[in-house]
């Protein structure tokens, strides 16, 4: 595979996969930041409404309290003319100050303008009411006689109606009474209770409104940090899915391949697709040039038939089976004479040529090699004694056609050394074999003779 089929693999970068992971967590990080303070502010909001709710209550409860202290504190003083109960009265009115302190505390952290109307309407209603008050308490202090110095300033002031001036003590006792406990007295109460509770409602439906809205926002703010939460969860499974297909599922893959010595599959991201391309591009270099190797270790470069070091190899290897075997030792006859005759080259092409014959008359899987100068060998695999005259009958074909050359070169002869083993190659076997030669060789050539043993 060449570099141009290289830059078409398709797969996904593991450098891509990584920023885009990346980028996609950090956005999810910073959008679950941003929504979890947007919770906390919601729910801020939402505990400032209760906490608005609670100050309003508070705020009513002391503006009724404070305006029924005083109404207490000026009917007791009626009915008992104990001037404690004016102190009393007079002490809320300018030192404790419930009603007072509770609007202006309110009024600090208002919301709703329209609420605070209604308390301060209250508290300007009670104002109004205790001149009433103030007025009752001098009609109180008059009837029984108190001197003006036992009084506070604001009923000393009171200019008693010339028409109650008049009032005996009785009469104006009477008259204070009807003051602060009368119809209208009552009905002012009522219009200062009335104006809290317009208050109270209004406070309530604010709150109720924050607490809506508040809890609206929180509750979307809560969807949203659970979608991205989710999204986060499965970006997570997907980065580790991914992990697993393009990077670790192909490592193993490789490692496996090359334990097994294989080329790599072609599997996982762009990387390691290019990476097992390459690996596999190298492979198949190293195994031709070992293949070549291997051949040229174990081929006679003239003959192309096995070598001596090939053929010693192949008789380790069956000396270990147990397998009938025939060894056929083959000698060109006076060699010497083509050589001196026609020149080396032609000698060389006459080994060429009964290589030639020697391969093509003998079975694929029989092996022929070259031992060495005009010498050679023909191992037969699964060959028997009952074979003989089938090993004959070739040799005597070899040597007809090798006498009857058409092809230009002399006529040369083989004389063929055979011998058995039934179990795979022996030292024997090739002195056996050897021996026939040697015979063949010693009873004029151009035959084939059988160790006999
Ligand atoms: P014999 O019948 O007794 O075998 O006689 P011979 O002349 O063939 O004797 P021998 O087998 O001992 O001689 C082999 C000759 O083969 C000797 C050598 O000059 C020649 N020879 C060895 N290797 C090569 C080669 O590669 N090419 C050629 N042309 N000749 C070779
Ligand atoms: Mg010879």
């Amino acid at each position: 595979m060449d570099n141009k089929e290289k830059k078409n693999i398709k797969g996904i970068h593991i450098r891509t996969m990584n920023y885009g992971m990346i980028l996609a967590a950090c956005i999810l990080y910073v959008l679950v930041i941003f929504v979890t303070i947007h919770i906390s502010v919601g729910y801020h909001d939402l505990s400032a409404a209760v906490d608005h709710y609670i100050e309003c209550m508070k705020a009513a409860d002391q503006v009724t309290e404070g305006s029924d202290y005083l109404t207490m504190k000026v009917r007791l003083y009626v009915e008992t003319e104990d001037l404690q109960q004016v102190k009393d009265f007079f002490e809320e009115l300018h030192v404790t100050r419930r009603r007072d302190r509770a609007v202006e505390e309110l009024g600090h952290h208002q919301d709703n303008p329209e609420a605070h109307r209604y308390l301060e309407l209250a508290l300007e209603k009670s104002n109004e009411l205790m001149q009433r008050e103030f007025y009752a308490m001098r009609l109180v202090a008059e009837a029984a006689g108190q001197s003006e110095e036992a009084l506070p300033q604001e009923v000393r002031d009171v200019v008693l109606s010339a028409k109650d001036q008049q009032l005996s003590p009785e009469g104006m006792r009477e008259k204070a009474r009807e003051m602060v406990f009368g119809t209208a007295y009552q009905d002012a109460k009522a219009l200062i209770g009335s104006n809290i509770a317009y208050f109270f409602t209004s406070a309530v439906e604010t709150t109720r409104q924050n607490q809506i809205q508040s809890a609206h926002i929180l509750e979307k703010s809560m969807t949203r940090q659970r979608i991205y939460i989710s999204v986060l969860f499965i970006l997570n499974i997907v980065t580790f899915v991914m992990v697993i297909m393009l990077i670790v599922k192909p490592l193993q893959i490789y490692i496996r391949c090359i334990k097994e010595d294989k080329m790599l599959e072609i599997a996982g991201a762009y990387e390691f697709k290019y990476l097992a391309l390459t690996y596999n591009d190298i492979y198949e270099i190293n195994a031709a040039n070992e293949a070549m190797l291997r051949h040229k270790a174990e081929h006679d470069p003239l003959t192309g038939v096995i070598n001596r070091g090939g053929f010693d190899q192949l008789c380790q290897i069956l000396k270990e089976q147990d397998i009938p075997l025939a060894l056929l030792l083959i000698d060109v006859d006076k060699f010497k004479q083509v050589n001196d005759g026609y020149g080396h080259e032609t000698g060389d092409l006459v080994l060429k040529k009964v290589a030639g014959i020697l391969r093509d008359s003998f079975r694929s899987n029989d092996y022929v090699a070259r031992l060495g100068g005009d010498e050679f060998a023909v191992l037969m695999v699964e060959a028997t004694p009952q074979q003989e005259t089938r090993i004959r009958n070739k040799v005597n074909y070899i040597n007809r056609v090798l006498k009857n050359p058409e092809d230009g070169l002399p006529e040369v002869s083989l004389s063929v050394g055979v011998a058995f083993s039934a179990k795979g190659f022996t030292e024997d076997l090739y002195r056996n074999t050897d021996s026939a030669l040697y015979q063949v060789k010693e009873h004029g050539r151009c035959g084939c003779d059988f160790y006999r043993g």
